[in-house]
């Protein structure tokens, strides 16, 4: 049996996995957030203590008993680290770091392939990420690219922390969204790009409903 794949990636902060998420579900796809995998091997770097910044560190805590597992739980997708259910810890700052810097890694990469690879192959399913339509899923059915001027990303950024009590000023969030953006689209190995056949979806100038629409008609449009 085909299973329909749908590939979604852009820069953080662009609404892609809420998106994601609430398009899936009104699509009766799964939604696959492929950050997550590369929170969980971070967290476990962290958790053993190695330094992060040092690749060879990094890829000795790929062991033949390392156990990375995605598994969806009334729907929703869960991560599990040796067994241990880490969804909450792969959230913190400290886990978002470390995601993004043993996602430089080759080896983290080519470990985390075949598991993302093997759900796209039996599944109906959204997977979200950066490298999905170039690198992860080249024949995907429909390919979008998500993005949003950083601005634009920035102000939700800001608003979201904002509504938890957080009073980063904007500029800083501004800052760091380009620097983030640059580092993601310059990295040497699968950088953040738009697959040559994805289809660009900007919503700098729209609401949330109105990109999940934009989303959902673009996927029944495509497939
Ligand atoms: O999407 P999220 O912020 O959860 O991703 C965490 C980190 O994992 C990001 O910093 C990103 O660089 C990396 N990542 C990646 N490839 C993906 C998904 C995420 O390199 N497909």
């Amino acid at each position: 049996m085909k299973f329909i794949n749908v590939a979604i990636d852009g820069p953080a902060g662009a609404g892609k996995s809420t998106i994601s998420r609430k398009a899936a579900a009104e699509l009766g796809y799964i939604y696959i957030d492929t950050g997550a995998l590369y929170r969980t091997v971070g967290l476990n770097a962290l958790r053993m203590g190695v330094d992060i910044q040092d690749d060879s560190a990094v890829i000795s805590t790929l062991t033949d008993d390392l156990s990375v597992e995605l598994r969806f739980i009334d729907g929703e997708q869960r991560m599990f680290l040796n067994g241990e259910d880490v969804s909450s810890d792969i959230r913190t700052p400290e886990a978002s770091m470390a995601a993004s810097r043993v996602s430089a890694v080759p080896k983290v990469r080519a470990y985390l392939f075949d598991l993302q690879k093997n759900l796209a192959k039996t599944n109906n399913c959204i997977m979200d990420g950066r490298d999905i339509g170039t690198v992860v899923l080249p024949d995907a059915d429909v390919k979008i690219f998500l993005t949003a001027s950083p601005e634009a990303r920035a102000e939700r950024r800001f608003k979201e922390l904002q509504e938890k009590g957080i009073n980063t000023p904007y500029e800083e969030v501004l800052a760091d969204m380009i620097k983030r953006d640059y580092d993601d689209s310059h990295r040497a190995i699968a950088p953040l790009k738009q697959a040559d056949d994805a289809i660009l979806c900007d919503t700098s100038n729209i609401g949330l409903e109105e990109s999940i629409r934009l989303i959902i008609d673009t996927i029944k449009g495509n497939i």
